[in-house]
């Protein structure tokens, strides 16, 4: 092992959310091993690594391999979610149980591409609480994902208070005062990403290539990825509500113009009845309109509810490498 200086050791936590990963799991520790030696090797710090994996209801062999990982150079840590509650939870929890000095979310599948760690961790170590790992391509996601990610991230920067950065996952090193503050957000329905760009502290950004997952499947439809979009945009921002009082507004001050014609039109013309189209358009229109802002609001009311119902984000089955009950 190379010579270190004489900074004290750190030690980083890495964040694996898995859900019926046996296929990529193998791979993910020899990957990993060897990644892990090469930056220790390389470091001039003394570094650590826990392996941490929050198993979000895996009904495969997920949970059997882990416990049986064989670790050099690094702990293994396992959170077993008692059901499967989503990736965004899984993170969450992760993040909560995680002791690092510096934490590191990542995807089991090597499409958050282990060697990019290494770069992560050196703009760390001078000082940067927030690097995140931004793919420079997106060549690997089918058209229609390119196609909705990127408006996507208009949509949401559009509305958001806070803007994300666009094409970046979840894998980045956020530091210690960073997961910490990020832990006292008690959002249920969590949207991570904004949560990282809310809380602030200086940010920088690693680019780098998005491969294909390695083994196994995806595990998110079109359908998961529009009500994740969806509950993303509507937790950022109150702006929806906002963009219907405009709309409100604009409509009755057409109105009001209209209705000063009709009167001016019936004193000075008279009376006639023809009309029956302009009539069923508006009703019809109006009607639609109603409904679409019934709709916001309504989504509005159902994230109050879920907030005061207050329910624990996640339940915790067991664990299994944690300081407590080694
Ligand atoms: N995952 C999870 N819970 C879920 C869905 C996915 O923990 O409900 C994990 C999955 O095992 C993987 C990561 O989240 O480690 C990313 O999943 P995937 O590769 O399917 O997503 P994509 O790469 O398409 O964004
Ligand atoms: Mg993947």
């Amino acid at each position: 092992m190379a010579v270190k200086s004489e900074s004290s050791p750190k030690s980083i936590t890495i964040v694996v959310p898995i859900l019926n990963e046996e296929a990529a799991l193998p791979l993910y520790f020899d990957t990993m091993a060897d990644e892990i030696s090469k930056i220790k090797e390389r470091s001039k710090v003394d570094l650590s690594f826990t392996l941490l994996f929050v198993n979000d209801g895996s009904m495969d062999a997920s949970e059997f391999i882990i416990r049986n990982a064989k670790k050099e150079h690094y702990d293994v840590q396992l959170v077993n979610f008692s059901r499967n509650f989503g990736k965004e939870k899984a993170l969450y929890a992760g993040m909560t149980y995680a002791q690092g000095d510096a934490v590191i979310p990542m995807d089991v599948d090597l499409q958050d591409a282990p060697e990019v760690i290494e770069k992560l961790i050196d703009r760390w170590l001078d000082g940067v609480q927030i690097v995140n790992a931004k793919r420079v391509s997106r060549t690997e996601d089918i058209w229609w994902k390119r196609v909705t990610a990127n408006l996507f991230y208009k949509v949401f920067n559009l509305f958001s208070e806070k803007p994300i950065p666009e094409n970046v996952g979840d894998f980045r090193l956020l530091d210690r005062q960073v997961v910490d503050a990020f832990n006292q957000i008690g959002d249920q329905k969590r949207f991570n990403k904004e949560i990282f760009s809310w809380v602030g502290f200086q940010t920088e950004e690693v680019e780098f290539d998005r491969p294909q997952r390695s083994k196994g499947e995806g595990k998110w439809s079109f359908w998961k990825l529009w009500n994740f979009a969806l509950d993303g945009i509507f937790s950022a921002s109150t702006l929806p509500l906002r963009f219907w009082s405009y709309i409100g507004f604009l409509i009755s001050l057409v109105a009001f113009v209209y209705v000063l014609f009709v009167i001016i039109y019936t004193l000075v013309i008279g009376r006639d009845l023809p009309g029956y189209s302009s009539t069923i358009v508006m009703i019809l229109g109006f009607g639609g309109l109603n409904l679409l802002s019934l709709g916001i609001l309504g989504e509005y009311i159902g994230r109050i509810y879920t907030e005061v119902r207050n329910r624990p984000s996640f339940i915790v089955s067991s664990t299994f490498g944690m300081d407590d009950n080694e």
